[in-house]
């Protein structure tokens, strides 16, 4: 019962693979997210000329968005077509290399330089390889990972964030004896013994 109902389930890394090629991908969203541009001030905090990163990033238009702001934005995915469908999407020249640290990974940068993309999973990902970001926009990352991994995915974000950065978290609250997710449901009470 509770949220007990989805504790166990685990994705693996195919099936996200699959739900690209299939497109069983109802979770992208043409236009901007509305809760970033409702809450863009938080994540900004008066401050321009950020390092934002976008983890589990899929295709999210909102990071051309941010970009076009003057950021710099980081984003990582286990799928090579959604990142290379989000340059195509958004009409943007990259070019492609190899990541130092970790075998396998793919860095897609845009030839203007301001989105970097990660072709890898995220707990490959570490502050040596990316640095540290200003701010984070977390929409279909916490409530994607696996339930058991959450921990590990959070503690991870905590090391990425510089001091005095800033976190948007969005959730879903429905009943997860309904929906086997994801998105998973994970209560307030969680993200906040997740987060300290
Ligand atoms: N944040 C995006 C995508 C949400 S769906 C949006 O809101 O549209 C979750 C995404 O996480 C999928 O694109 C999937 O390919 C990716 N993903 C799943 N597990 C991952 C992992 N361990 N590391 C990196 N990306 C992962």
């Amino acid at each position: 019962t509770g949220t007990g109902a989805q504790k166990d389930r685990v994705l693996t890394v195919e099936e996200w693979l699959q739900k690209w090629e299939t497109g069983a991908t109802a979770f992208h969203k043409e236009q901007g997210h509305p809760l970033l541009q409702k809450h863009l001030d938080l994540l900004l905090n008066g401050r321009s000329g950020l390092r934002i990163f976008f983890p589990l990033c899929g295709k999210a238009v909102d990071m051309k968005w941010l970009a076009d702001m003057g950021h710099s934005v980081v984003g990582v995915d286990v799928s090579e077509q959604a990142l290379k469908e989000f340059f195509a999407d958004q009409s943007l020249p990259y070019s492609e290399e190899s990541v130092p640290g970790i075998s396998g990974a793919k860095k897609l940068q845009s030839t203007s330089g301001n989105i970097c993309l990660y072709c890898c999973s995220i707990y490959d990902l570490s502050s040596a390889v990316v640095g540290e970001f200003d701010g984070v926009w977390d929409r279909g990352a916490l409530v994607a990972v696996n339930p058991c991994d959450r921990q590990r995915y959070v503690n991870l974000m905590i090391s990425l964030m510089a001091k005095n950065s800033s976190y948007l978290l969005v959730t879903v609250l429905y009943d997860p004896n309904k929906h086997k997710g994801p998105p998973f449901y994970v209560p307030e009470s969680e993200v906040k013994s997740l987060f300290g």
